[in-house]
Parts: C-alpha cells; sequence; structure tokens
C-alpha cells in the first residue's frame, strides 16, 4: 500500500531498527519506545488489522513473536513482556497495517501501565 508507513519501512523507503526478519515478518523497534525495547512485528503482506488478518498471515505473525520476544530478552534483559494489539482508531490504532506491540517489563515505574 502506497500510504502506509509500515509498508514504506518493509520496502526500505523509511529506515527502521530491525530485530528480527523471515520471508513474511519484520520486526523492529518502536520510535515511542514506551519501555526499552518496545518492538513491534508486521506481516509483510498488507491487513489492516485483525478484522482483515487470514489465518497464514496470522501463523505467520505468530511463529515469529517467540523469536522476538527471546532477541528481546537477550539483548535487554527484561524480568517481563506484554504483548499488545490495537484493532480499530477506537482502540487506539493509529497505524492501519497490522502489529502487534511486544513491550518489555522491568518492574514498578518502567514507564508502562
Ligand atoms: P498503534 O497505536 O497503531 O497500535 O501503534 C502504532 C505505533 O507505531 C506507535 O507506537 C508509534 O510509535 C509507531 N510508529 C509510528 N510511526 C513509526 C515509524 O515511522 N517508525 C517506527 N519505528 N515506529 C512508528
Ligand atoms: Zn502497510
Amino acid at each position: 500500500m502506497s500510504d502506509c508507513i509500515f509498508c514504506k519501512i518493509i520496502n526500505g523507503e523509511i529506515p527502521s531498527a530491525k530485530v528480527y526478519e523471515d520471508e513474511h515478518v519484520l520486526a523492529f523497534l518502536d520510535i515511542s519506545q514506551v519501555t526499552k525495547g518496545h518492538t513491534l512485528v508486521i506481516p509483510k503482506a498488507h491487513k489492516e488489522n485483525v478484522f482483515e488478518l487470514d489465518s497464514e498471515t496470522a501463523s505467520y505473525i505468530f511463529a515469529a513473536v517467540p523469536k522476538v520476544a527471546n532477541a528481546i530478552k537477550s539483548e535487554f534483559q527484561p524480568v517481563g513482556m506484554n504483548l499488545l494489539n490495537n484493532n480499530g482508531k477506537e482502540a487506539g490504532q493509529e497505524v492501519f497495517h497490522y502489529h502487534i506491540h511486544l513491550l518489555p517489563r522491568y518492574g514498578k515505574g518502567d514507564g508502562f501501565g
């Protein structure tokens, strides 16, 4: 999708700090870094949100999630991690290309929740 910021990240038009990549999935650091190592996992196929997601694309994403989580764990040594996914404007979705937030947690006062 030509006007999608995450499609632009996938095709290299916009730079990102890559955490993980395979044929179907890309993970990169969120620009906002709500907590240290805050990462987004996205399908390379443009799917707006969970309502548009097909099972095959979902399986690629969820196959990658534990790999990404462990890469973050090794790099940043969090004590826990939240997975978060907003679907629809009213649910807080701002970028309309499906993504899962991986939010590493470091205990009280880490900036989230
Ligand atoms: P949403 O609110 O849609 O669940 O989350 C969108 C996320 O995308 C936000 O956390 C925001 O910081 C992140 N984001 C928006 N634009 C960019 C960008 O150009 N690069 C990166 N790395 N993250 C972005
Ligand atoms: Zn897109």
